[in-house]
């Protein structure tokens, strides 16, 4: 991370008193303290609805930082800058007070009118909150004012439209800071990296050398408590409008003209843009949905999705993805990107594997020593690196070949974990950085991609589910998916050996 400290800066949270904010935001701000990335002119300002007292707040955020920190040297000078306030979002009125408050802490920190309003919050008030925040005259200063949006953005286009606009009455463009956690990840952010530092991978990153690249995001928890919400969701909105296809657009982009926000950003659009729209019956030859039944995980016996809380009994939600992505512009045309997620499977894994064309001749054939294809693996979590696989000869047996690898290990190299996502995501946005954050664009493009393929699978019962068990690694389907191309999914667990 950039060793630069942050302006000062007014950080307004609401849902100060929810799992997001504990987990990660006040262990992340804290993180970026104990850094001295932080400017020591900062304020917490945490808003939720349960009547807490400044010391039960502050003792809430103390047990955070305790349960998450590597050292608990600075927590009460950190707590120093924390304030909250109970604040029902509905309440027009309360608006007043917490303007009152902003202020107060304003001269108080020195933090020369410069705001961050983080909602950490259910979607359906993001409207709510940013219409008192400009009329209430929260952003009515002499500094910055950003809005930091977490996701879902929205359901399907339509409902993201309506609430793009809301927010945008309030809210420019430049200053909406939509959270896609998976580009805060450090191997996220190294792949533009490692595709244009390197005169070694750039020339062959086409059509002409790359046979196929894989993103696998698989997770071995299931929907556990999430129920409620994963039934309205399913992994097609949860990971694939999101997470999957920004993965897919900075794998696919063309180098940008320089790093700026906008270059970046603009070229991302272009492979969404580029993305072959599948709808209809068509979606069943590109897109395999899944459900997990009961299985064994880690060696523990689970119930299969259905028996969950708050989980209809003959729920035709996924919980599981496998898609073929098609990225018809020239770099790309006939090269298939195959994208999976699911939960409770074998493996918590996160990894892209580009796998290279085989060479025009084999000279090393025979029946014994087939040649393995080279592949790029970019380990994303829980490790994170890169491993190149190689072809060498087999010590001392004449010119037969083993399969190599070159591996770089980014938590070792460095000698320390490597940030938090949500550190690097809150820094970048105090410093005003939004490259990795959506643009409206972007989540526009996707979810126009993707609600054709939930409007397949809405309008159709998935007779089969459920269709995996709980321990495997997603339904049979999605093996053909690749098969059909003469492909297979690499096992992300014996990529990791
Ligand atoms: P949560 O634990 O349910 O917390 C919700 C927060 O909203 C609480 O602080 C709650 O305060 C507050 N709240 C609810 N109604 C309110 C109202 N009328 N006025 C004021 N405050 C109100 O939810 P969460 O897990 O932190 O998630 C928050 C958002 O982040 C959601 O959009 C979620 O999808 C997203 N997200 C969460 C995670 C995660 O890891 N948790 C990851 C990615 C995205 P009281 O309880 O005091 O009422």
């Amino acid at each position: 991370m950039k060793q630069d400290k942050t302006p000062p800066t007014l950080i307004m949270i609401f849902g100060a008193t929810g799992d997001l904010a504990k987990r990660k935001l006040f262990p992340s701000l804290y993180q970026l303290y104990l850094k001295g990335n932080l400017s020591d002119q900062f304020a917490v300002l945490g808003v939720g609805r349960r009547e807490w007292s400044q010391e039960q707040f502050r003792e809430h955020v103390r047990s955070a930082l305790q349960n998450s920190a590597h050292s608990n040297d600075q927590i009460e000078l950190f707590i120093e800058h924390c304030v909250y306030q109970s604040h029902d979002v509905t309440d027009s009125r309360s608006y007043i007070q917490l303007k009152e408050l902003a202020n107060e802490l304003d001269e108080n920190f020195t933090l020369e009118g410069n705001r961050i309003f983080y909602l950490a919050m259910a979607p359906e008030f993001f409207g709510t909150i940013t219409d008192h925040l400009k009329q209430d005259g929260l952003t009515d200063t002499n500094g910055f004012c950003r809005l930091v949006i977490e996701k879902p953005f929205g359901h399907d286009l339509p409902s993201a439209g309506a609430l793009n606009e809301q927010i945008r009455k309030s809210f420019s463009e430049e200053q909406i800071y939509r959270i896609d956690h998976y580009l805060g990840k450090e191997m996220v952010q190294n792949i533009e990296v490692i595709r244009f530092a390197n005169a070694l991978f750039e020339p062959l990153w086409n059509s002409r050398f790359i046979s196929n690249i894989q993103i696998t995001s698989s997770e071995t928890l299931g929907v556990e408590e999430r129920g409620r919400y994963y039934e309205t969701s399913g992994a097609l909105r949860d990971m694939v409008q999101n997470h999957m296809l920004q993965m897919v657009a900075l794998l696919a982009m063309e180098p940008p003209i320089n790093l700026s926000t906008d270059e970046i950003r603009s070229e991302k659009v272009r492979v969404l843009r580029s993305m072959r729209p599948v709808e209809g019956k068509e979606v069943d030859d590109y897109f395999v949905r899944g459900q997990y039944g009961p299985g064994i995980v880690n060696g523990k016996e689970v119930k299969g999705y259905r028996e969950g809380a708050n989980v209809d009994a003959a729920s035709n939600t996924e919980t599981f993805v496998a898609g073929k992505v098609m990225i018809d512009n020239f770099r790309w045309a006939g090269v298939p990107f195959f994208i999976r997620t699911g939960k409770s499977m074998a493996v918590k894994s996160t990894k892209i594997v580009v796998q290279f064309k085989d060479i025009p001749m084999n000279l090393y054939y025979n029946k014994e020593h087939s040649l393995d294809p080279n592949l790029l693996v970019i380990h994303i979590q829980p490790d994170e690196g890169i491993t190149l696989h190689l072809n060498a000869k087999k010590t001392s047996e004449g010119v037969n070949t083993q399969p190599v690898k070159l591996s770089y290990s980014a938590s070792s190299v460095d000698g320390i974990n490597t940030p938090e996502a949500y550190e690097k995501l809150l820094f970048d946005c105090i410093m005003g950085d939004a490259t990795n954050f959506t643009h409206w664009d972007e989540v526009r493009r996707s979810w126009s991609f993707v609600d054709k393929i939930s409007d397949h699978w809405e309008s159709t019962k998935e007779e089969s589910f459920p269709n995996y068990e709980s321990g495997g690694m997603g339904p049979d389907k999605s093996h053909k998916l690749l098969a059909d191309e003469g492909f297979e999914w690499w096992s992300v667990g014996e990529l990791d050996k």
